[in-house]
């Protein structure tokens, strides 16, 4: 199947591929590579082929593994992917670049924080249960619609959606998806400013160009990349 650096320059080739064709314009989509259940060395790996941005599922796994110290010393963006607990929100901050599965809880904390000195989190983005799925986090889109009709203040906190489908969603139920949430992502953006708003993150390993033709510019790779998951490894 190729090394981890023959993976992720061909994964990359093919989101720019559908990046501009869907945008009409040259550029590329932010690559975040998913490196839960990597060991240390593997993501090294894979910041040595390139990778800018590694987005991480657990909040004890990434301090165990010591991501944040390479990360650091690499100007590698540390994003928080996974599901949030009130009782991690503190810690979470304090440690990782972005917070890409924030929901209304998390960010009406932060909007009422007037001191973030504290804080290394700066980019957050709202995580859509496309499929509402009750035991997923994240709100659903009629949700974020009402939200934004009653101009809740926090949502100026935020600067895109992070869209997570149901696993066993079918291409044509992901196509859908994505198309409806493209459509959501720009009514915020013209709601909330389109210069604050600018990440709509979509698309993994099995359908990124899927996503990307549906608007995606931020998509999450894992098994893609490293191959498929052993839960054992770390
Ligand atoms: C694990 C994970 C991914 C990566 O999925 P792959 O199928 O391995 O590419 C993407 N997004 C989230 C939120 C994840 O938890």
């Amino acid at each position: 199947m190729g090394s981890i650096a023959e993976r992720l320059a061909e994964i990359r080739e093919r989101a720019c591929l559908s990046y501009r064709r869907a945008a009409g314009q040259p550029g590329e989509p932010h690559i975040v590579c998913v490196t839960k259940n990597q060991p240390l060395p593997r993501i090294l790996e894979a910041i040595d082929a390139g990778a800018t941005e590694i987005g991480e599922n657990y909040l004890q796994e990434a301090i165990r593994k010591d991501v944040f110290a390479l990360c650091e010393s690499r100007g590698v963006t540390v994003r928080y992917i996974g599901r949030l607990q009130s009782n991690k929100y503190n810690a979470i901050l304090r440690v990782f670049d972005a917070v890409d599965s924030a929901g209304p809880e998390l960010l009406e904390r932060l909007h009422g924080t007037q001191d973030r000195g504290a804080q290394r989190a700066c980019t957050f983005l709202l995580e859509v249960n496309a499929g509402e799925e009750s035991q997923k986090g994240g709100l659903t889109m009629p949700q974020i619609r009402e939200l934004a009709a009653a101009d809740a203040p926090w949502l100026y906190e935020i600067s895109g959606l992070m869209v997570v489908v149901p696993l066993q969603a079918t291409m044509q139920i992901r196509a859908t998806i994505y198309q409806s949430v493209s459509v959501l992502f720009h009514e915020l953006a013209s709601d909330l400013g389109s210069s604050r708003v600018t990440l709509l993150s979509m698309g993994t390993s099995d359908d990124f160009e899927l996503a990307i033709e549906h608007g995606s510019n931020m998509i999450r790779v894992g098994t893609g990349i490293f191959g498929p998951r052993s839960p054992s490894q770390v």
